[in-house]
């Protein structure tokens, strides 16, 4: 492609892509097809020769288009959002033009020094504490996986990097038993075996409890085990449950274990200092992640990842073949002694042109009024007497089902719940998700994108209402 027909062929993106952000809410949310549809519409085998654009777009609007799930879609309520916005973009098309490679100082600078400065703000923003050093990882799991290795070669004195398990390490890692799945990932990649992580139970507001915590912990002592790691979660994925940061913080300092937070999603609230009761403690916590891709109007991905001993972070990562020694090395971070890959994306353009776009206030702004939106959908739930609340509301993530009046029995309400997210997801109209909690087959509203309002919570709540009472008892 030459520079020319590059030209054309952006400003015809771009205003496709301007178009898309307004009209968004014209597309069904999820597309109406069965597995396979897309596939039987690509050809077998690659072109032998090129293809103009034209066609290749024409292509992208009439087989792929019909078969995304619109995230930012105004009534996508479903999972976490995964937000992004006008800079993130701007940002991630000047990245990927330049194409540059960000694994070490030299390789890219400005990449370099922006991303120490925006982990910097990060960490500002979030009032966490300024002893925390930041890199940015693809992924929430991948920055847990990183404090677990950290955590088992600080522990271990970094001899399991050297010579591997053998055979008498005896770790044990804890978390609540709402806990992401990425936990465990982390755990069986890790080399620690599921059978050493441990799930604590969880309080009725689904909030680990220290005290559990601290029997299992005293319990495996007893019986020779190291405890190694806690993974504490602010906003579990269920339903945002906020454990006990400050006194699992301090179980962890008196039992000598890495305390790793995960707050993927809700660490975003954190913004908003009325909202920093959920992090009281984290002064003790020894990594911490959240992800700006999921509420943070920042294009997927982008993980902040902060950790206190920055030293055990790279002596846990760091390796320096001949071919990437540079002068430099001392002076500055390499960032790919901070993470699992070698390559690195330049994503610190997308949180420079986000933060700087919107500025603190405007982000705030945003969260808060997420939030508000929350607590709205929230009271409309408890007025009506044929909806019940299953957790607590404390950010935007709303869990609840339908229980028609008399109806009892557990597992017919299981199924009515099942049928009314189904048939609502149906319908192209919403997208919502599930969850189980206590058992209850539970449904997740959570009004996070950046394209949604009260206005379309209030649409989307009525359908809900008005679909449950269809239902034939
Ligand atoms: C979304 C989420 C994750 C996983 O995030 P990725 O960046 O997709 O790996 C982990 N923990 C919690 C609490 C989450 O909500």
């Amino acid at each position: 492609m030459t520079s020319t027909e590059f030209r054309k062929a952006a400003h015809e993106l771009v205003d496709w892509m301007a178009d898309y952000m307004d009209n968004v809410g014209d597309y069904p949310v999820k597309p109406n097809i069965k597995p396979g549809d897309i596939k039987v519409q690509l050809p077998v085998q690659a072109p032998e020769i090129g293809e103009e654009f034209k066609k290749i777009f024409s292509d992208f609007n009439k087989i792929i288009l019909p078969g995304m799930t619109h995230w930012q879609h105004p009534q996508f309520f479903a999972y976490f959002p995964s937000g992004t916005s006008g800079p993130s973009v701007l940002a991630e098309m000047l990245a990927a033009n330049m194409g540059a490679q960000c694994m070490i100082w030299l390789t890219s600078p400005a990449a370099e020094e922006l991303e120490e400065r925006m982990m910097e703000w990060l960490r500002d923003m979030l009032g966490l504490p300024s002893n925390l050093t930041g890199v940015i990882q693809d992924s929430s799991s991948s920055s847990t996986l990183v404090a677990l290795l950290t955590a088992r070669e600080f522990n271990s004195a970094y001899a399991i990097n050297q010579r591997g398990f053998d055979g008498n390490e005896k770790f044990r890692i804890y978390t609540s038993a709402q806990a992401h799945s990425s936990v465990d990932k982390g755990v069986k990649i890790a080399g620690f075996g599921i059978d050493n992580l441990v799930k604590v139970g969880v309080d009725e507001n689904f909030e680990m409890k220290p005290d559990a915590l601290e029997s299992a912990i005293e319990q495996d002592i007893a019986l020779g085990m190291i405890p190694l790691c806690v993974v504490s979660t602010i906003g579990t994925t269920s339903s945002t449950a906020i454990d006990p940061i400050k006194a699992i913080g301090e179980i962890c300092k008196k039992y000598k274990c890495w305390h790793h937070i995960d707050a993927s999603y809700a660490g975003t609230a954190l913004l908003l200092p009325e909202m920093r009761w959920m992090s009281e403690g984290v002064e003790l916590a020894d990594s911490f992640v959240f992800n700006p891709h999921k509420w943070m109007l920042t294009n997927f991905d982008c993980s902040a990842y902060f950790v206190k001993d920055k030293k055990a972070l790279t002596d846990t990562f760091s390796i320096l073949p001949e071919y990437l020694k540079t002068p430099e090395d001392h002076l500055v971070n390499n960032y790919r002694d901070w993470s699992i890959p070698l390559g690195r994306r330049f994503r610190a353009l997308k949180l420079w042109f986000v933060i700087r776009s919107y500025g603190v206030d405007g982000l705030r702004k945003i969260i808060s009024e997420h939030i508000e939106i929350g607590h709205w959908l929230k009271d409309e739930i408890e007025r009506e007497e044929d909806f019940e609340l299953l957790a607590p509301v404390p950010l935007n993530l709303v869990c609840f089902r339908y229980r028609p009046k008399g109806l009892k029995n557990e597992s017919r309400l299981n199924d009515i719940n099942k049928e009314l997210l189904e048939g609502l997801n149906q319908t192209g109209a919403i997208l919502l998700t599930q969850t189980k909690l206590n058992d209850k087959y539970t449904l997740r509203l959570v009004s996070g994108n950046n394209n949604t309002s009260k206005e379309e919570v209030s649409k989307g709540w009525e359908r809900i209402k008005k679909h449950a009472r269809k239902i034939i008892i």
